[in-house]
Order: structure tokens, then sequence, then C-alpha cells
């Protein structure tokens, strides 16, 4: 009996989803509520939302309207019509791994959390005195309105640029602008109803303890959605953040109650997979049976901050400050074309030593995504001995532990087969724990299109698209 292939890897997410959270985080930092509202945690400066500060995120979002505006549904119809008319010359349909993003921390520096444990430890007279005024003044406050308006025509400028410079996804590009500025102002509409005050975000299976914020809570439920619709090829994969406010009861009511079926954690937005807000969900993860996916190779979309702080625990338990300095980082280790200072700082499969070395954390589940990213694949394989190569480190973590597997999504390059050729010869671990996937729909992003990447790995070893993914997913068919 053939089994089913599967990608590992995928996001079914859409430009109004980036959109939906750039509004949420700016408009809550323009109140000094980002990225918590001041009955979350204690209420520190208004900040400014200058065109600097989003102008990321604002290509971000441009990009993903650019290849990326069609629904969830339409998403995964589009992937199985690719693969149908691919050279694998399928039978039936694929199964789908689509991850979720949560990229509503991208602003977040991490000084909210310090500056809430500072005061926490101020009697509470001084606390009082020490909380310093909104830097930004009510009535410089632009209205609702006014900076939507702002935020959509930044995204459509930037639409403009890339739309003419792309010839890829021509599936995609519309032919004018307008069903962009159409799509946009959806989001807009939806967005004031929703803060209506008729409309709480009550009825939340976790209740009212979790921070949910509108793009997050929308994908998550058209996430739900599709699972119930195609139970049988579709799995998806929760967003972690440890900052998320009820992380750990969503984990709890999406994955391990609800239909869920692993975590995605997204280090480049910056935090460390040692995180100590992450070891009760890796605990969790153990117990139930939940498979783990984090970003690792050194591009992607990073935090906008420059200078993070962070925690990290240590596997004697111990917790220690961490800080990310963007140019101390950068004099010291060379960042490419293609590459991000967060990404090399965070998503570095070293950072896991920690975590699966800790006490009962060895037996985890772990795909390191991208394998460590296509040109440290292409480097190792042709031979390359720098022990910081992140494919190197990912094999070594493979060996070292049962549990350790790596996709190759995003590796659209025409000799990546004959690369991981060459090192299953010398690593024949690989071959057990490499896992194929496309991260479409990133992939439609300056890339080949998810056609021709099926096409492209036509001949890959059949037990990276069936056996390494149903052991890493613990799924038979
Ligand atoms: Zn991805």
């Amino acid at each position: 009996m053939n089994n089913r292939n599967i990608d590992v890897h995928c996001h079914f997410f859409n430009a109004a989803f980036a959109f939906n959270e750039l509004l949420e985080a700016g408009w809550r930092l323009l109140h000094g509520d980002y990225p918590y509202k001041s009955n979350e945690l204690l209420k520190a400066k208004a900040l400014a939302v200058t065109t600097r500060k989003v102008v990321g995120y604002v290509k971000y979002i441009a990009s993903l309207l650019v290849t990326a505006a069609r629904s969830p549904q339409a998403n995964y119809d589009y992937e199985q019509d690719c693969y149908a008319k691919s050279q694998w010359h399928p039978s039936r349909p694929i199964i789908t791994v689509p991850l979720m993003m949560d990229i509503f921390f991208a602003f977040d520096n991490g000084s909210r959390q310090q500056r809430k444990t500072r005061l926490e430890t101020l009697p509470a007279a001084e606390r009082k005195t020490a909380i310093a005024p909104a830097s930004v003044s009510e009535r410089e406050i632009p209205t609702f309105d006014e900076f939507a308006e702002k935020m959509k025509n930044m995204v459509i400028e930037e639409y403009k640029r890339q739309a003419a410079r792309k010839s890829v996804a021509r599936t995609y590009t519309p032919k004018s602008a307008l069903p962009v500025v159409r799509e946009l102002d959806r989001v807009i509409a939806t967005f004031k109803a929703e803060a209506m005050p008729a409309v709480a975000t009550k009825g939340l299976p976790s209740g009212g303890n979790v921070q949910m914020t509108r793009g997050y809570k929308k994908h998550l439920k058209e996430l739900k959605a599709l699972r119930k619709k195609n139970p049988d090829t579709v799995f998806p994969f929760l967003a972690v953040d440890p900052r998320r406010i009820g992380i750990e009861k969503l984990v709890r009511d999406q994955v391990v109650r609800g239909s869920f079926h692993g975590v995605k954690l997204y280090c480049p937005l910056g935090y460390l997979p040692s995180h100590p807000d992450l070891y009760p969900i890796y605990k969790l993860c153990i117990k139930h049976h939940i498979p783990v996916t984090a970003h690792t190779s050194p591009g992607g979309f990073p935090s906008q901050c420059s200078n993070i702080r962070t925690l990290s625990r240590k596997k004697d338990g111990t917790v220690v400050p961490v800080v990310f300095d963007k140019k101390t980082f950068e004099a010291t280790h060379p960042v490419k074309k293609g590459e991000k200072a967060q990404s090399l700082f965070f998503a570095n499969p070293e950072n896991w030593t920690e975590v699966i070395e800790s006490d009962g954390l060895d037996t985890l589940h772990i795909n390191f995504a991208h394998f460590g990213g296509q040109e440290d694949i292409k480097k190792y394989a042709a031979g390359s001995a720098d022990p910081t190569n992140w494919t190197a480190r990912i094999i070594g973590l493979m060996n070292r532990f049962k549990h350790v597997y790596a996709d190759i999504s995003f590796c659209p390059d025409d000799d990546m087969l004959q690369a991981i050729d060459a090192i299953v010869s010398r690593h024949p671990i690989v071959e057990e724990r490499l896992m194929f996937g496309t991260d479409f729909v990133m992939l439609m992003i300056d890339k080949i299109g998810l056609r021709n990447y099926f096409n492209q790995y036509t001949g890959i070893k059949p037990r990276m698209m069936t056996a390494n993914p149903q052991a890493f997913l613990r799924y038979t068919q």
C-alpha cells in the first residue's frame, strides 16, 4: 500500500493576516499598550509609530500581497493543484502541515517585561511615581482612521514597487492595485468592527486569560476550519511565542485538546528556544507526543528591533539575561546578503543544546526547519569543515538525539538533490531524519513557484516524503 506523500512545512496565511497584525501592533504602540494592554502589564510610554519603525513590516506585507493574497482555503487548493500537475504524477492528494506564524511581537525589544520586573520590586508608593508619563500626548495620537490610512498607503506604495519588479508568481499578481486596496480596506473595516465592545474576545475556548490579537485569532480559526474539512490532509501547527500571555493555556486548548497537531517556533522574532516560558510547553510536548518545528535558517522575517533583551534558561535550571545588540553582533559576525543578524543570533541550532540536554527533554521531537538554510547545506555537501556550519550542527544533534529531524523547505536550487545525496553518503542518519517541505507560500517570494519546486524534488528518497515525516509527526496512515 502506497503511503501518501507529506509536505511537512508550508504556510497558508496571507497578506490580510499580516496587515491585521500590523494595525494591532501599531495602534497599541501609539497608545502605550504594546505588546500588552495596560491591564495586562503595567502601562509604559506611548511610542510614535514612525515610518522607519514599520518599514520592514510593510515590506513583508507587500511581498505577501504580491504572492499570497489568497485565502487559506484557496492556498491549500492551490498547493494540491500544483502537486497534482507536478512530475510526481501522484494518484492521491498530498498531506500538508501548515505552520502558523506569530509576527505580533516583531516590535518588542523586551523592555516592557524588564520594566515590569523592575517596578514590581519597588514599594507600592514609589511604584506610582516611577511610571513614566506617556511620551506622546493625547493630542498627537492620530485617529484610528488616520493611522490605518497611513499604514495602508505605505503598504500600497511598497506593493507597487515590488509588483513592478516581479516577473514570477504570475498567478497571483493582480492586474492593478485595486484588489489590493479593497483587501486592505476590508481588513481595516473588520478591525474597527471588532474593536466595538459588543464583540469581545469571549467565547474563545481559552477564555479571557489568553492574549489574542486579531490576525492571529483569525488565522487560527481558519486553520481549524481547514483541518475540519480535510482531516486526512491538513495537520496544522500552532505558532508559539513565549511573550504571548497565556501561551501555555493556548497550547493545552488548541494542541493537547484541540485540532492542532504540533507547535511552531520562530525565534528570529526575538527570543531563544531556551526562553524559560517555553519549558512548560516542551514538557507538554513530551507528555502528549507533540512535535515542534523551529525556523533554522539565517534569513526570514526577523524582529524589527536592533537591541533586544530577553532571558535564557540553562540546563541546570538557572535563568540568565541575554542581550542582543545588532551593531555589536555585526562587528564579530559577518552578515551576508539575504541573511539577518537577528536570525543568525536567535535561530542558531546551537541555542537548542541547553534545551535538549535538560532533564527529560532529550526525547523532544524537533524539526530544524530549512536544515540550516540552502547555503550552509551546499557548503557542507561540498566538504566544508567549518564547525559553525548550521547543517553540520544539526547533523551533530541528529547523531546525539533520537528525535531530531530537519526539513529542506525553501531550498529551491536545482542541485539540492545532489547536495542531499552527498551528505547522506557521509552521514547515513540524514536519510532517516531529513523530510520534504516546500515553505509555500513563502516560497513564492522571489523563488521558483510551487509546481517547479515539486518538479525539482522529483526523485527525492521516498522515505523523506513518507516514513521520516510520519515518524516526526507520530502519524500512521
Ligand atoms: Zn516557513
